[in-house]
Formats: C-alpha cells, structure tokens, sequence
C-alpha cells in the first residue's frame, strides 16, 4: 500500500528532542523554539516570528491582532480548511466567500473588490498547494480599502510570489507544520508579523495576556497581566523535532519537487489528451512542491478514479468540501456572487501520494495506474 502522506523522518529529531529531555527544558519558548523562530525569520524575511501550537491558532492570534469585531465582514475563498473561516467566526465576524480560480484553485483576485462592503475588515487569501495567489492585486484592494491581510500560507512555507516569501505580504502570515505539511512538528504553526508594531501585543496576547517575554528577555523584573489572551506556545519537544527538519529544508524541498515534477512528465501526455487537468504554477510563483493533484472530468470519475487507485494500493483522496455548502458555513457565512468554479472544481479534484521518502520509482508506478484508468 502506497500511503497518501507520511510524517518525514529525520534523525537528528531524536537527538534533539532527547537534549530537551535531559536538560529537563521541555516548556514553550525554549532554546529549540528559538531556533525554529530565526531560521523562519532568516529565511522569509519576516520582521517576527512566533511558533504557536497550530495554524489555525496563529490565525486565532491574527485575528485577535487584527481586533476583528462581531459583525465584521471577512472574504476568503470557500475551498480551503475548516481553520480559514472558524478563526474569525470566533470573534463573532462573518467570513464572506468569493469564487476560486480554476487554474490554481485560489481566491479570484478579479472577485474580491466587488465583494468589500462598509463592514468588510480583512481579506484571508490561501495559498492553495504552496501556489500564491495573486498577491499584488490583493494588496492594492486592501489598501485602498484600508483592510488588513492575513495570508493563510499553512501550505506555504518554502513558496514564494515575485521573490518574496508567501506569509511575508499581509499584516500577518499562518504556517502550519501539522504532520500532513512539508515540515512538521506533530501539531503546530507560527505567526509572521510584519509590522514592528504589532509584534508586543503579539508576545502578550500568546503568553495568556502577560508581559512574560519581556521578563524572560530581561527587559523587566517581574510579570504582569496587561491585556486578554491565551496560550499558544508549543512545547519545546515539538520544536526540536521541526528543527531537525528545518535544518535540511533545501533537501526536503528539492526532493518534493523533483517528485512533483516527475509526476507533472509523466501525466502530461493524459493532459495533452485532454483526459486529465494538472496544477498550474502562475509566472512569477515558487511552489513547494505541498501537493500534487489531477483533475478527472467530474465527481463520478473522481470517485470511480479514487476506487481504482485504492484497489491498486495507492491511497489517493480528495480535498475540502467548500465551507458555504457546510453546515457551520451556512449559519455563519455567506457566498458573494456566483458559485461557479468552487464546487465544480472541488468535485474534481483528487490528490496523489507526497512526502519526503516517496521514492520516484513509486511515483513512476502510481503513474502507470492513473494511465490505465485514464486511457
Ligand atoms: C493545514 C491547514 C490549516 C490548519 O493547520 P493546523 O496547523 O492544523 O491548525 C489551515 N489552513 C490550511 C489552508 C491548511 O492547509
């Protein structure tokens, strides 16, 4: 059997997380997770990082940043994950859903001005696949709006759009190193600021509301309650082992890619047959290689293509179900405009295996299955 994701392994996370272990430092903000923080920094750019227990609690934390209110109007797409939406409908606010692209299934940039009403407060663009979306677009509407942006890049880390890394545009950025990411820390995530401005009231409202960050920097000598908040520091255990993997990130990167690529060779003729459609990587984007996905005609197909693959021991699957067509997202939400391409293209959308330690003859085998359902 052909797994659909597996966790990477990598050595050196049992060293690290055994070095927390001994020195008895297993609590949050410790020697590992400052490590993860720099790297991040370093290698985005961003002005503050901060690691968090998940992505869904870094955008929590923007959230709360961002001081979204009751009634408050947020637009994203519909075809992303539960998180997206229920960040900001935990504030009382209303996520408003703009149609997709087809080509990179993210937010139609085209869609969004349209949709910005008196209450609008925020635009959640989601880098679907670690493919941006239109980022400059995106940004002109929220300043002329006076919107704030918080990406959700949960699948971005690595990417970029015109040479900058995603998560480093809006007022904040989401990672996720859930298992199912490129890196991985279990459950867990990081904030990126990118305004100075932001980055106290950050610290305070993730250390439950204190100033402890300041009193562990030694810049005062005791600690206080100043404002709301919460606790969304991850362990240090949890750092140790992310690190281990952020240390050979470029290898973990190119090996994705090389398989995504091998993937894109092989199937291509199937698309050239008009068959199958294939990710799109827009000019000017850098993908992470987060995931690879065909499109088969409609939902029939997908599913009799999902049975097929299952009977050959490779687990392919298919992806988010547009929140407006949900429960919760029909009691919180609501869809501007015309639905057209979010349903139709989230019915045909089925996800082929991807980790780091998939091998390429894996990928050649897959491969050959997909071809004899296809042709
Ligand atoms: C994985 C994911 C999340 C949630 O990440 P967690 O770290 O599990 O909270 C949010 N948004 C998108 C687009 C994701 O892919």
């Amino acid at each position: 059997m052909i797994n659909f994701n597996v966790p990477p392994y990598v050595e050196k996370a049992m060293d690290y997380i055994q070095e927390c272990v001994k020195n008895q430092k297993i609590c949050g903000d410790g020697a590992y997770t400052k490590k993860c923080s720099q790297w991040i920094e370093e290698r985005t750019g961003t002005t503050k990082c901060l690691l968090t227990t998940s992505c869904t609690h870094a955008t929590e934390l923007a959230a709360l940043l961002s001081d979204i209110q009751p009634g408050d109007e947020v637009i994203m797409p519909a075809y992303t994950f539960v998180s997206t939406a229920d960040a900001f409908v935990l504030r009382g606010a209303v996520p408003v859903f703009v149609d997709i692209r087809p080509d990179t299934m993210n937010i139609d940039e085209k869609l969004i001005e349209a949709a910005v009403t008196e209450k609008t407060r925020a635009i959640v663009p989601v880098h679907y696949a670690g493919v941006a979306c239109e980022m400059d677009t995106i940004m002109d509407i929220a300043g002329r709006h006076g919107l704030v942006v918080i990406e959700d890049a949960a699948q971005g880390i690595m990417a970029s759009y015109k040479g900058k890394a995603l998560g480093t545009f809006g007022n904040f950025g989401c990672f996720s190193f859930h298992e199912t990411k490129n890196y991985s820390m279990g459950e867990g995530g990081a904030l990126l600021i990118r305004d100075e401005k932001d980055v106290e009231e950050a610290e305070i409202i993730r250390e439950k509301g204190t100033n402890r960050s300041k009193y562990y920097r030694g810049q005062i000598d005791k600690y206080t309650w100043i404002n709301y908040g919460s606790s969304y520091l991850p362990s240090d255990m949890n750092a140790a082992y992310l690190y281990a993997q952020l240390e050979i990130a470029d290898e973990i990167n190119q090996a994705r890619l090389a398989l995504w690529n091998r993937y894109r060779e092989n199937l291509l003729p199937l698309a050239e047959a008009g068959r199958i459609d294939l990710p799109v990587v827009p000019e000017g984007c850098v993908h992470n290689a987060h995931m690879f996905y065909i499109k088969a005609r409609d939902i029939e197909e997908r599913t009799a293509f999902i049975n097929h693959m299952k009977q050959n021991e490779i687990l392919s699957v298919f992806h988010y179900i547009p929140l407006h067509t949900a429960p919760a997202g029909q009691k919180f939400g609501r869809f501007h405009g015309e639905d057209r391409y979010t349903t139709r293209e989230s019915e045909r959308l089925a996800r082929l295996p991807m980790y780091y330690g998939l091998k390429p003859e894996q990928v050649d085998e897959i491969c050959e299955v997909v071809k004899r359902f296809f042709v």
